[in-house]
């Protein structure tokens, strides 16, 4: 019997964090995100972990986003000693990622602590710190996706391609021993169809049990391409007023895509002669690893390389990593872009470049990314006259972009079409959404699919036994081949037939008979032999 209990992403879309127990008694964790959003979300960060994390062998980490890896550091600190499974680029961008968290923790607990202070309360101590999370740091292991490994007795893993962000992983576990395994697949988050830089999320035809993410399981994106000309419309219409265009992304992926996209103009010859700035420290060292992992990109990224490009450079293009270069551009008038975090407009160098430009006519503000309730960023698009930044009131007079069809998350078509690839009627749980979009997915799957499928909630404890097949005969079965006796006498006749073929290309009418299809059908019985000599 195999125990799942949901101590995170379920029910909500941060936190992330699954314990897996195998028939074997034996533990893994599968992430161990932050829960962000809110005092009383985030008051789960604190709380008892409900195992012992000294006893834990594994993490399979999916992929570097703070709500899937943020709670490593904390899990190191209260004792975890084991390996972090995941993907190299996961790796090398969790490294950036979770010391750009401790730093944040660092700076809130100081902050929370000196206003306690003049209220006479105690003092608050960060969630983690630089200390902790650079000890986490050396748990990583990065491992090679598409092969399997043996992590421990009675749990073997495989990591395949998310297509979400660069080096996200689906999980694919098999839990047991002697025969008596049983197959569990956590999609982890899945990219959307045809997304910039990286592969479509790998095809999975089998398991017994399906967890699968839900942030858009209620809703559909927007088109690419109506979003692409969106955004070159903002550029133009804030380079004829002479004034900036201000893009506030998060660091990994959304800041990739839009240097891709707007290297992709500069090719075309389609983007003005005017600065672009990258103004974050973290979207920069990203962007180097981004540069680095090559191997992981889609053919339209590969071509591009092959083209002689760098997919993420443009001619005007600026890394801004000191904060007076970052002061220097609002110094400097004139038409400009700039990316800069964080992406809500929450945090970060966004809050000094809607200072300088929100309340100029002219400028333009592009939104690209998902804004939550209470943000800046949410106001503003919502229709806010004035918002408050730091706090000054800042009237609102910059031109508003809204583009949507930017995400890393598959929408609900998307979704079903992944689902879709299941052969084996897995048992599906529809885990990391809110609410609506994981019942609205469920349903989905149930009409579409009829597969048994559950919305756990969070703390909930799900027990998956092996399943049971039931085989009904009424004839005695037939006895099984040979296969090394069945496996000769097939390549004994491929020879002889493989013969034949070539004294007919030798002899003089070949020439008319032999068509494209069929040296297309010959090269695929090729590759199929060296698939199974491999
Ligand atoms: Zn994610």
């Amino acid at each position: 019997m195999i125990k799942v209990t949901c101590l995170g992403g379920a029910g909500s879309v941060t936190g992330s964090s699954f314990l897996i127990e195998s028939p074997q008694g034996k533990r893994a964790l599968v992430d161990c995100g932050l829960f962000q959003g809110g005092r009383q979300m985030e008051s789960r960060n604190r709380e008892d972990w409900g195992f012992d994390p000294k006893g834990l062998n594994t993490l399979f980490l999916t992929h570097a986003h703070m709500d899937h890896s943020g709670r490593i550091p904390k899990l190191a600190k209260d004792g975890f000693k084991g390996k972090v499974i995941t993907s190299p680029p996961t790796a090398e961008l969790s490294r950036v990622m979770l010391l750009d968290s401790a730093h944040i923790q660092e700076m809130d607990a100081e902050w929370q602590t000196r206003k306690n202070k003049r209220r006479g309360k105690e003092e608050v101590k960060p969630l983690y710190t630089m200390e902790d999370a650079e000890a986490s740091l050396k748990l990583l292991t990065p491992t090679e996706r598409d092969r399997i490994i043996e992590v421990e007795p009675g749990i073997r893993a495989r990591l395949r391609n998310a297509g979400h962000i660069l080096g996200s992983s689906i999980l694919e576990l098999w839990l047991g021993e002697n025969g008596n395994t049983t197959k569990v697949v956590f999609s982890g988050d899945l990219g959307k169809h045809d997304q910039l830089i990286l592969r479509d999320p790998h095809e999975i035809f089998d398991a017994d049990y399906l967890f699968v993410e839900s942030t858009y399981g209620n809703r559909m994106h927007r088109s690419f391409g109506q979003s692409k000309d969106e955004l070159l419309e903002a550029i133009r219409y804030s380079v004829s007023k002479n004034e900036k265009i201000i893009i506030p992304a998060f660091a990994v992926e959304r800041t990739q895509e839009l240097l891709y996209l707007l290297g992709e103009f500069d090719r075309e010859g389609l983007l003005p002669d005017i600065p672009v700035y990258l103004d974050s420290p973290l979207a920069i060292k990203a962007t180097e690893i981004f540069r680095k992992n090559k191997k992981y990109y889609d053919e339209e990224a590969r071509a591009i390389v092959d083209e002689g490009y760098d997919p993420f450079d443009l001619s005007n293009l600026k890394f801004t990593e000191s904060t007076q270069e970052s002061i220097a551009i609002n110094e400097k008038s004139g038409s400009a872009i700039v990316i800069a975090g964080s992406g809500m407009c929450t945090a970060g160098r966004i809050k000094h470049h809607l200072k300088h430009n929100l309340w100029r006519e002219g400028a333009s503000l592009v939104i690209v990314g998902f804004q939550a309730k209470g943000t800046t960023g949410r106001k503003i698009v919502d229709g806010a006259k004035h918002v408050k930044v730091f706090r000054e009131n800042v009237s609102v007079k910059a031109k508003v972009f809204t583009i949507g069809g930017f995400s890393a998350h598959a929408d609900q078509k998307d979704l079903l079409e992944w689902i879709g690839h299941f052969e084996s009627n897995p048992r599906v749980f529809v885990i990391h959404g809110e609410a609506t979009a994981s019942e609205a997915l469920a349903k989905k799957i149930k009409d579409d699919f009829n597969l048994t499928v559950h919305v756990p909630k969070w703390k909930e404890r799900l027990i998956l036994k092996p399943r049971e097949v039931t085989i009904e005969s009424t004839e005695a079965p037939e006895p099984l081949p040979d296969m090394k006796e069945v496996l000769s006498n097939t390549i004994i006749d491929l020879e002889s037939e493989l013969k034949a073929l070539k004294k007919r290309i030798k002899s003089k009418e070949a020439g008319e008979k032999i068509e494209d299809d069929d040296v297309d059908q010959l090269k695929y019985i090729q590759e199929e032999l060296k698939e199974i000599l491999s």
